[in-house]
């Protein structure tokens, strides 16, 4: 279609020196439609899987039912000025993004989140200066985690970490962390990356025992990588954390805004420091073995609004 749009007509008498100009130049402007569309086409939104129509505005959900661990996109269009989300007992913001349409918000159901159908209500405000409200059914269904044994290589330092005090006290850490909401959107047009390019291997979610007496819930993706791979950043955003904790190791967390964080563990080096702004695709560090890790690999989590979310099927949804 590019093509067409803008396929120059040649003056009758060219020399070749001009007909060689119009060439290249058609050449580039063909570059440039098709990068634009490429771009266009990443970046539309799917078809919603449900719209909720009334009260003067329409909600779109890009979910059917809803996993246990999983995000759930809801979009919004009508004259809106502000709009909340609440469910599972927390209220969520609606966010816009500039250049596209509508608002947007994220709700994540926990791990463990009792199987049932919950109230969704959207509540907005309208541009003239009313306020109305929806509400939705949410399907939350069986997140099928697995059960799995992890042995520890017998090392003190290691069997030390099996303390149910030092998990509790490190998780604590981290939702403390991961609380404030930043309220700018600070990932990119190209949503989240995956941070490592490499075989999946421990699932989110498995319920981990560890030397046949600790058991534990996986918050994220172990990825099968060497030591010394690089580490990237999955999206834009700010790192929160950067140092060294008992069973991440040397951990990386970054802040992508609107609730969403993404965290790094059993790093063997990091390149950058707390404070610092980070763009999708930049080196954080490398893959290490630090932390309560029996060997070289890199563990990938994400936090949406508090809760431990399933990163690989995050990283591969349509986020605004
Ligand atoms: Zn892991």
């Amino acid at each position: 279609m590019g093509a067409k749009h803008c396929a120059p007509t040649f003056p009758q008498n060219a020399t070749m020196k001009q007909f060689a100009t119009v060439i290249i130049f058609t050449l580039l402007s063909i570059g440039a439609v098709v990068a634009q569309d490429n771009a266009n086409i990443l970046s539309a939104p799917p078809t919603p899987n449900r719209t909720i129509e009334g009260n003067g505005f329409e909600v779109d959900l890009y979910f059917g039912s809803l996993k246990q661990g999983r995000v759930g996109l809801i979009g919004l269009r009508g004259d809106i000025v502000r709009a909340q989300a609440t469910v599972f007992n927390r209220r969520v913001d609606f966010f816009s993004v500039p250049d596209r349409d509508g608002y947007y918000a994220l709700i994540a159901a926990r791990t463990d989140q009792p199987i049932r159908v919950y109230e969704l209500i959207v509540a907005v405000e309208l541009s003239n200066n009313t306020t109305a409200n929806l509400s939705i059914g949410i399907d939350i269904t069986n997140g099928g985690f697995i059960s799995s044994e992890v042995t520890l290589p017998p090392d003190d330092e290691l069997l030390a970490l099996l303390d149910p005090q030092i998990e509790e006290d490190e998780l604590a850490f981290l939702f403390e962390t991961t609380t404030p909401i930043t309220e700018v959107v600070l990932w990119g047009r190209e949503g989240f990356i995956a941070p490592v390019n490499a075989a999946l291997t421990s699932p989110f979610g498995a319920v981990r025992t560890f030397n046949e007496t600790y058991l534990s819930v996986h918050t994220g993706w172990d990825f099968q990588a060497g030591i010394g791979r690089p580490m990237v950043a999955a999206a834009g955003g700010r790192i929160v954390f950067e140092g060294q904790l008992p069973l991440r190791g040397n951990y990386i967390l970054i802040d992508h805004g609107r609730g969403v964080y993404s965290g790094y563990a059993h790093l063997s080096v990091s390149y950058v420091t707390q404070g610092q702004a980070v763009t999708t695709g930049q080196v954080l560090g490398l893959v290490g073995t630090t932390g309560r890790s029996s060997g070289a690999h890199s563990h990938i989590e994400f936090i949406v609004n508090n809760e431990w979310v399933d990163a690989a099927d995050f990283i591969q949804m349509y986020i605004p």
